[in-house]
Order: C-alpha cells, then sequence, then structure tokens
C-alpha cells in the first residue's frame, strides 16, 4: 500500500510503498476513505511533540471501512463504516482508567503517534477504539470529526452548563464544528483570531458568530467562558481578562507557547485555567449522537494523499479555512 511516512522530525513526509498490515486478534483491518490532517500532526512532525515512533504513519482522524477483522474481534465486522481517533489504546487498569479518566491512561497509546496512523491506504485498529460512523459521515467531511471536533466538544464539556456567551480563541478546524454544535445549544459564540485576519472572521461570522474580531481586541460583551485553540500562550491572560467572574479559560490543544506572567487580579474571583488532554471513548459517542442531530457539517479542503506535505504547510501557514482532509483514490 502507499503511504506518507515520517522518517525524522522537521523532514517532509516520504511517500513510500509500505507492506498492508496484518491485523492483531484484538484488530480490523480498513480501508481508509479519508484522514484528516491536524495541527497535532504538525507538531508531531515538527518535532514540538518528542516522543513518535518512528518511522512513523501519521494521522489520526481516520474515515474507514473494514476490510478484515482480528479472531478475537466481536463488536465489528467486514464493511462497517468506522472512524478512528487519537486514542488507539488505554491499559484498562491503571488508577486513571479505573476511575473512567482513561484519556490519562499511563500506558495509552495514541494514533498516528505512537501507533501508525492514516497517511495510508489501509491501518490497523483495535476494534474497542474504532467508532461506528452514521453515513452521513462516510466520507472526508467526516475526518475532522474525529479529533478537531471530539476536542472541540471535550473542551465544551468542561464549561458550566449555564456559560451562554462563549468565547473561542483560533477559529480553525475545532472551532467551525463546535460553533455549530454550541449554536445549536443556543449558545452565542464570541470568535477571536489572529489580528488581521479578516478572512476567518467572517467564516466565523457566516457560521453564526454573534461577534468576530482581533484577539488583541475587547469584546463588546463579556464571554462567560473561554475555550483556546490557537497554540499561542499569551491568549491565557488575554482571556482571562476578557472573561466575566467564576469563568474558566479551557486550553484545547496539546502544545503552546510558553504563558507569559500576569497578576494575580485576572485569576480573582473564582476564575480557573485547565487543559483538556485526548478523549475518552464515551466523549466520541457523546459527540458522535449529537453531532448527527445538528446534523454538523465539516468544511474541508482536500488533497491527494501524495500532497500531504502541501496539505501540511497549508495547515501551518493558516491557508486553510475549516480542516485539510486527505483523500484515497
Ligand atoms: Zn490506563
Ligand atoms: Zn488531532
Amino acid at each position: 500500500m502507499n503511504a506518507m511516512i515520517l522518517e525524522e522530525p522537521k523532514e517532509p513526509l516520504v511517500l513510500k510503498t509500505v507492506s498492508l498490515p496484518v491485523p492483531l486478534p484484538q484488530q480490523v483491518l480498513i480501508k481508509v476513505i479519508a484522514c484528516g490532517v491536524c495541527r497535532t500532526d504538525l507538531h508531531i512532525i515538527d518535532g514540538e511533540l518528542t516522543q513518535p515512533k518512528l518511522p512513523l504513519i501519521p494521522g489520526h482522524e481516520i474515515v474507514g471501512i473494514i476490510v478484515k477483522i482480528g479472531n478475537n474481534v466481536t463488536a465489528l465486522k467486514q464493511d462497517d463504516l468506522v472512524g478512528v481517533p487519537w486514542l488507539g489504546y488505554t491499559c484498562g487498569t491503571c488508577k486513571y482508567c479505573l476511575s473512567e479518566r482513561e484519556n490519562l491512561c499511563d500506558n495509552a497509546g495514541f494514533t498516528g503517534y505512537t501507533i501508525d496512523g492514516g497517511y495510508a491506504e489501509y491501518t490497523v485498529a483495535n476494534e474497542k477504539y474504532c467508532f461506528p460512523l452514521p453515513s452521513l459521515y462516510g466520507n472526508a467531511s467526516g475526518a475532522p470529526l474525529l479529533c478537531a471536533g471530539l476536542i472541540g466538544y471535550r473542551s465544551y464539556s468542561m464549561i458550566n452548563k449555564n456559560a451562554v456567551n462563549i468565547g473561542i480563541y483560533g477559529f480553525g478546524a475545532a472551532a467551525h464544528i463546535l460553533i455549530q454544535v454550541a449554536n445549536y445549544q443556543h449558545k452565542k459564540i464570541f470568535a477571536f483570531t489572529k489580528d488581521g485576519d479578516n478572512e476567518a472572521q467572517q467564516f466565523a461570522l457566516r457560521l453564526g458568530a454573534v461577534w468576530a474580531g482581533d484577539s488583541s481586541e475587547v469584546p463588546p460583551e463579556k464571554p462567560d467562558a473561554a475555550i483556546i485553540f490557537a497554540p499561542v500562550g499569551s491568549l491565557v491572560p488575554k482571556a482571562l481578562t476578557d472573561i466575566g467572574k467564576g469563568g474558566i479559560v479551557v486550553c484545547g490543544g496539546i502544545h503552546m507557547s510558553d504563558i507569559p506572567s500576569f497578576p494575580y487580579k485576572i485569576l480573582w474571583e473564582e476564575k480557573s485555567v485547565r487543559s483538556v488532554a485526548n478523549l475518552t471513548r464515551k466523549d466520541g459517542e457523546e459527540f458522535l449522537k449529537i453531532a448527527s442531530k445538528v446534523p454538523v457539517r465539516a468544511e474541508i479542503k482536500t488533497y491527494q494523499l501524495h500532497q500531504a506535505n502541501e496539505a501540511l504547510n497549508d495547515l501551518r501557514n493558516g491557508n486553510i479555512q475549516g480542516a485539510a482532509v486527505l483523500i484515497m483514490s
């Protein structure tokens, strides 16, 4: 099969022909239909996440069809449409797994990072970490739901349920999916983009944001909570300043530049800051249920598998509205 392979961090991916993976007893072999390109892939390829398996097939927003099942697979069968997310394995025995926090598992495996992912014509995945997908999402537009959608939803679920005004900092793949869920639940979204990024601001307004502006601007109303998707640490004190009393700032990314020091008074009045790491399978089930109810429609820019480096560069340079997705021919 053809695959795009990371041989060394900070080097472009290389198109190679490699042997078809053979599913282990708990695994399924999946013919990949599409695989999303996530900012986390950039952090891996650029060497900011330092523990990838090498060589590595990146990609953790996989939509595909099962073509073969391992001997011990019970829940899935051939021809099932599935999505494979970032969380690819958990041990089930550590204190985190035993307290319904498998996203923090000490022995977790991550698709497209410590396990080969979906920048390939085929991949294998553990059946327990595959989500059955509604047919609506059996194409390239389903791919961004598997990470951008899921992590966005997990970030959103950390916010107090009474919050109505929600600030979103960084309006890319995750935000454009999340806003559709938030609007469906009658929330008001304030979208903050890189200063002067009119295109992203228009995009946010078109998707129903009540306000869109530069990250340095003061919003017309105080958000009750904030979610930061941009990997920019200075947004943390900015968001803390913007939000109202008792609000939370949720950092949704896996990597961020350093957070500058800030005066205690902007954290005062019971504000808090937290990060979101990975996902649980429960998050995935909940999100996919609500996504098909809304229904969430991801806006995508598609690339062929061999154009993965181009897609990554477009993402790095902010040239993508919505999400980038590789499609397998
Ligand atoms: Zn565990
Ligand atoms: Zn991701």
